[in-house]
């Protein structure tokens, strides 16, 4: 149920409103917006019967909660949040800009990669340190040598860092590194690990399952949101369907039916979405024009080389042409990009 506060309740109302909501062994989540303070009181809501919440001092309502993610419904808190890591902005009408290689492979190349992705206006770097593969014979990644080499492109320029965190055991080790940490698409429903990086205070950006609902999406956000962390970015990357002229679907109908549901930013995933190099532009400009609050887009300095998703990945030149016509697109639907 929601508890929502009179625009004049004092601190002592809202202390007295969260002891008692503990009190009957529920979770307090409030939630301090612009217009009114709400109370999310999450757990088995049968304990809630008849406490007569409506009655304290500085209540306005109660209400249920009628979406079966909570914490992440727009009913609980109707401004959409903005995720900030740095110099990256996602939401709140800036569009950001994550871009780096599928895999980090060595010092030249992500450190290249960096100040390129940073001269076009990204404002994050990604980079894989480790690497779920479908196959285990294929590249794992560099790992905490991978992560070294992020924080020495994060020395060199600034950029927020963006990496996977595969496995709960590495969560601490990767969250000593990362100003975001990106949950893969495959583990979307590995519930521990989202767990995990919801006891964390870094920003996560939380990919959907190749055959996850955007309902299941959100209430996966909803186990970190639980966890304590507030700092959750959506990522659409495409699902899987019978189609294959592309390696993944990517429905970009995703953006606007969140907006309506979650007050948490979605960005958009065009490299993975397509898996082709040559139709990641059209899709990014096709994503910031249906209201995406941020891009993540694979870049290297040589993409027909890459250890990872080279086919998918735009070399410098490509990457520059593509912000130039997201900032325009951006410019057009009154949002900023970077
Ligand atoms: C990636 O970002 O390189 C990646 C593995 O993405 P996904 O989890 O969406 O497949
Ligand atoms: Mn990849």
């Amino acid at each position: 149920m929601i508890i929502v506060m009179q625009a004049n309740a004092t601190r002592e109302d809202l202390d007295r409103v969260v002891a008692k909501v503990e009190e009957r062994r529920l979770k307090p989540h409030v939630i301090v917006g612009t217009e009114r303070t709400v109370v999310a009181v999450i757990g088995d809501e049968r304990g809630a019967a008849g406490t007569g919440f409506e009655t304290l001092s500085g209540v306005a309502s109660v209400m249920p909660i009628l979406a079966p993610y909570k914490v992440a419904s727009r009913e609980v808190c109707s401004e959409p949040t903005v995720v900030t890591a740095g110099p990256l902005v996602i939401g709140g009408g800036h569009v950001g800009v994550i871009a780096g290689p599928c895999s980090v492979e060595n010092r030249d190349q992500i450190i290249a990669t960096a100040k390129a992705v940073k001269a076009a206006g990204a404002t994050g770097l990604r980079g894989g340190a480790f690497k779920p593969r479908t196959s285990p014979y294929s590249f794992q990644g560099l790992k905490e040598t991978g992560l070294e080499l992020l924080a020495e492109a994060r020395a060199e320029t600034g950029l927020a860092v963006v990496t996977e965190v595969v496995a709960s055991e590495d969560v601490a080790l990767v969250a000593r590194y990362a100003d975001v940490l990106q949950i893969g698409a495959r583990n979307m429903q590995n519930y521990r690990l989202l767990e995990a990086v919801g006891r964390t205070d870094v920003a996560v950006l939380l990919k959907r399952g190749p055959a996850a609902t955007v309902e299941e999406l959100l209430l996966a956000a909803e186990y970190i949101l639980d966890g304590g962390n507030r700092r959750v970015i959506l990522c659409e990357r495409g699902i899987r369907t019978f189609e294959a002229h592309t390696r993944f679907t990517l429905p970009l109908a995703t953006i606007p039916w969140l907006h309506a549901r979650t007050h948490l930013p979605v960005v958009v995933d065009p490299s993975h979405g397509t898996g082709h190099a040559n139709l990641v532009s059209s899709m990014a400009a096709a994503s910031v024009a249906a209201g995406a609050d941020g891009l993540i887009i694979e870049v290297h300095p040589d993409p027909q080389r890459a250890a990872s998703d080279g086919g998918q990945t735009l070399d410098f030149e490509a990457f520059g042409k593509l912000m130039a016509v997201c900032r325009r697109v951006a410019g057009a639907v009154e949002r900023t990009l970077g």
